[in-house]
């Protein structure tokens, strides 16, 4: 395979480093206080890693806490994207040196004998569990090994390794990963990545064929290698909030906008000329006159630290919708307070489009199902509020040397509170604003339109789902269809009921009431409005050519699909197959191309109709 180039700041083109070279650093740990029971990292290395225990872990927020050491580990795959985004040289995933980090058998920068260098470290959090109070959760099996920061890029990654064994917060489980769910995470995590969507990332998957653990049957462990710029969620709030840890929601705050943000000058502001900084080129259609609110909302810097958070995830939630993904599980603990999509379970793509799917089997309420989404993040963004109100309903007082080491006084606390309350509903709009604009964007994008018109909302997109939902068509399949159209092959409703019929399924017309003839009819009235709008965009001959590469460049030809895992899970655990995991990788980092040089049948399969008895497939949260 030919190295990754890779531009350096100076524009000469470097072929990445070795992990091990890579510019390291320990940031989170140097800046937020560690577990009491072990003050510095020598302390935790001399305590026996097979005494380690669940317990709470107070006014801390993280334990540092080695990797289990594991016997002949077997590299599976590595993501050729993540290494070029780490600057990690391509030919590193043959060294032994690389193998045995990334299944946690060596640590880089702490010197044993010396008893001093950097450490790894579990995460100290808390959550909402399916609207309940879960109490402290925490890192159970993901442990953080540095940060490394690419030369080229000055992007600074935390590697985390995850089933990397038990830590003070793996409550009553065992700290490991199984292969069939790191499988799952080591795909979806670079494949959203590679669909734009905000996510954690995943560098390796590593199986232990030595460990064999204990879920409904025995299955074999396995460590994925992942990594993202933050690992910090609304849970870390949660878990200080229900402590009553004043001090330490400011410090990590701070720590947030000054060392995950690019610093609190970069946050969004009333002011405009600041506020484009942050929302690059996404307009939100929320000027300084529209946040004018009643008197004494004023916002102080955290409550644009909050704002910052509120925006990421409301354009992650709009990519979410707008390529129907769904995380299935939707926690506090799992909602990243930098929009990342993060920690895969019982996830899913939509097959036929169906807003009341949940992925999830367990998931009776359908609380995390697909239409409920934007719903649920804002749910979890207010509980964030509710962890920020103090600091946030201090408005400008809020570094005033008693406010700051004694709270509020309580003739004052009925005032900060409604303030608080006012400022997060008026962030609830711009959270209604934001996602909006996203959704559209996206919207816009995927249907091969240059421009948004307001009536686009519901003569085109509305009409579209809803055809969709009553034919029960597949909803990412329905775009890439719809990009290899020409426009002028539209121009008779003979032509567009004909080329309706390329919708749907391999075995027909599906859905209560539905016929073929009625299916084509109202396929046919939805594809003479979108010729329409693609003539007003492209000009009189709709401009096929162009028009056809820029809507395949954002509807995915390949989507790893549920079936399209478990087979993959099949081959790999059951059957032994190596080969099939890079085919599969190789499709899921380039998902918009039309072929990718492997077995032409093959790769039609895993991107065509999905077996029927497949589709909207559930998983259990068992991983
Ligand atoms: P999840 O549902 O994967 O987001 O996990 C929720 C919480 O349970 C997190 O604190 C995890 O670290 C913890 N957890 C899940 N599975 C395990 C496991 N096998 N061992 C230890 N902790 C786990
Ligand atoms: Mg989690």
């Amino acid at each position: 395979m030919a190295a990754h180039l890779s531009n350096n700041k100076n524009g000469v083109d470097s072929v990445g480093m070795s992990l091990a070279d890579l510019p390291k650093s320990w940031t989170f740990t140097a800046s937020l206080p560690p577990d009491p029971m072990f003050p510095t990292p020598a302390d935790a290395h001399k305590f026996p890693r097979e005494d380690v225990e669940p317990r709470q872990v107070k006014g801390a927020l993280f334990t540092w806490i080695r990797p289990e050491t594991v016997e002949e580990p077997e590299l599976l795959a590595v993501s050729s994207t993540a290494m070029r985004d780490l600057g990690i040289r391509d030919e590193e995933q043959k060294t032994e040196e690389f193998r045995e980090l990334v299944a946690g058998n060596k640590l880089l920068g702490w010197d044993a004998e010396k008893g001093e260098g950097g450490y790894p470290w579990a995460q100290c959090y808390g959550g909402w569990q399916f609207g309940s109070w879960a109490g402290q959760l925490g890192d159970g099996r993901a442990i953080s090994l540095f940060e490394i920061t690419n030369p080229a890029t000055k992007r600074r990654y935390e590697l985390q390794l995850k089933g990397a064994g038990i830590t003070p917060y793996s409550r009553f489980a065992d700290g490991k990963a199984v292969l069939r769910s790191s499988i799952r995470e080591f795909v979806v995590s670079e494949y959203l990545n590679a669909l734009n969507i905000p996510t954690t990332r995943a560098l390796s998957l590593t199986l232990l064929p030595k460990s064999k653990v204990r879920r409904e049957t025995l299955e074999p462990g396995a460590i994925v290698a992942r990594f993202a710029e933050s690992w910090l969620r609304i849970g870390t709030f949660d878990i200080l909030r229900s402590r009553g840890d004043r001090n330490l929601v400011r410090k990590v705050s701070t720590y947030i906008a000054e060392n995950v943000f690019d610093g609190w000058t970069s946050l969004p502001s009333r002011n405009s000329s600041d506020d484009g900084k942050t929302d690059g080129p996404i307009s939100t259609g929320i000027t300084p006159e529209t946040l004018e609110g009643p008197e004494g909302l004023e916002e102080n810097r955290f409550t644009r630290l909050y704002r910052e958070i509120v925006r990421r995830n409301a354009k992650t939630v709009a990519a979410w919708q707008a390529y129907g993904f769904m995380n299935g599980v939707l926690n506090t603990d799992n909602t990243s307070i930098m929009g990342l999509s993060l920690d895969f379970g019982p996830f899913a793509f939509l097959d036929n489009f169906d807003p009341h799917y949940t992925p999830n089997h367990d998931d009776h309420a359908l609380r995390y199902s697909y239409r409920n989404q934007p719903t649920i993040i804002w749910w979890n963004l207010v509980r964030l509020g509710e962890s920020l109100g103090e600091l946030i309903g201090a408005g400008p007082g809020v570094d005033e040397a008693e406010f700051v080491e004694k709270g509020i006084r309580a003739e004052a606390a009925d005032g900060l509170v409604a303030r608080a309350e006012g400022l997060i509903t008026r962030v609830g709009e711009e959270y209604k604003a934001v996602f909006l604009t996203e959704y559209k964007r996206l919207m816009t994008l995927r249907l091969g339109l240059k421009v948004h018109k307001p009536e686009d909302f519901d003569t085109l997109f509305s009409e579209a789902l809803d055809t969709m939902e009553a034919l029960e068509l597949d909803f990412n399949h329905f775009f890439r269809k719809l990009s290899h159209l020409r426009v002028q092959d539209l121009d008779t409703d003979q032509q567009r009921k004909a080329t309706a019929g390329v919708f749907f399924h391999h075995e027909g017309v599906t859905g209560l009431g539905n016929t073929d003839a009625s299916a084509r009819e109202r396929i046919a009235a939805w594809l003479e409005k979108w010729q329409t709008r693609v003539y007003e965009d492209w000009g009189p001959d709709g401009d096929d050519v162009n028009r056809q590469a820029a809507m395949q460049a954002v509807n995915p030809k390949f989507l790893p699909k549920n079936w399209v895992l478990d087979e993959l899970i099949r081959r790999v655990e059951k059957g032994g197959e190596r080969e099939i995991l890079e085919r599969v990788m190789d499709m899921a980092l380039r998902p918009f191309e039309e072929r990718w040089g492997w077995d032409e049948a093959e790769e039609e399969r895993f991107c065509g109709d999905v077996p029927r008895g497949d589709r909207a497939m559930q998983c259990s949260c068992s991983s």
